[in-house]
């Protein structure tokens, strides 16, 4: 088989770091972006590890100028072929804590949308073309956007953005489909990052082993499917 080429959002830590060294030990080509690679200590090591598998790209997720500059650096990266990629993970996201009713703001709510659903969104278009047929795009999303399960009052900017990610993969789902692309909302369950804070109990590596196993066995028939890290069906 084709080594898989992957592309991972957020990648210099957390879950995103994870996901990087976990499809490099399965022997994928990966491209790591981030905002700051000149700052990424962690993956620039990886890279001296993996020579030649591992490229570190810059990538803010809410610039759609970042979007087509990335699009363009994937092209040299083709070895004169059409690149193709068979995995991307929209990972990367933001979480505003602390938020009270009464004074949510307006700069919280636009810059998690920016980055948790419109991110997402716009990346995948524009590197729809790059998407082998029957890749797979997983949408790192959280039960926290779920409606029919909201608890709590929450963190709107949060719960908002993470909701429209929903609705947002859900349509990339419906777009993609002819073309085999499987498309999955993915619930990485409460995992030990400095998104999930002190209190999380999942270990990174769990986290992110079970998500790999749910993103082997997804199926276009599945695709649009929202599902936590162990393969269990989150209610919309
Ligand atoms: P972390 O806060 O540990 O890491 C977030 C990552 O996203 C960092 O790499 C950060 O980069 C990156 N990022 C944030 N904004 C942007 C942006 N505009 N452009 C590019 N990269 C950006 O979070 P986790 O690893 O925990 O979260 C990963 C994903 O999992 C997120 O989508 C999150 O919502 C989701 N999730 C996490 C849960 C958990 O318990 N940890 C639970 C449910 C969902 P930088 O270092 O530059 O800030």
């Amino acid at each position: 088989m084709p080594t898989r080429h992957s592309l991972v959002t957020g990648a210099n830590r957390g879950l995103g770091l994870e996901f990087v060294r976990q499809l490099l030990a399965r022997g994928d080509r990966v491209v790591a972006a981030c905002r700051h690679p000149g700052k990424a200590s962690a993956l620039n090591q990886l890279t001296g590890q993996h020579p030649g598998r591992l490229h570190v790209l810059p990538l803010d997720v809410a610039d759609p100028k970042a979007h087509a500059e990335l699009a363009k650096e994937l092209d040299l990266l083709g070895d004169g072929e059409h690149y193709r990629l068979g995995l991307l993970v929209n990972n990367a996201g933001v979480l505003h804590s602390g938020e009270r009713f009464g004074r949510v703001s307006a700069a919280h709510l636009e810059d998690s949308f920016r980055t948790n659903a419109m991110g997402p969104f716009l990346l995948t278009q524009a590197l729809a073309d790059k998407l082998a047929d029957g890749a797979k795009v997983a949408n790192i999303t959280s039960e926290l956007g779920s409606i029919a399960g909201l608890g709590r009052f929450g963190t709107p900017s949060y719960n908002i953005s993470k909701a429209a990610l929903n609705m947002a993969g859900a349509l990339l789902a419906k777009a993609l489909a002819e073309r085999g692309i499987a498309v999955a909302m993915l619930h990485p369950g409460w995992a030990q990052t400095d998104m999930g804070g002190d209190n999380a109990s999942l270990p990174v590596a769990e986290s992110v082993q079970g998500l790999l196993r749910v993103i082997d066995a997804l199926t276009p028939k599945q695709s649009g499917s929202y599902l936590d890290w162990q393969g269990q069906t989150l209610p919309w």
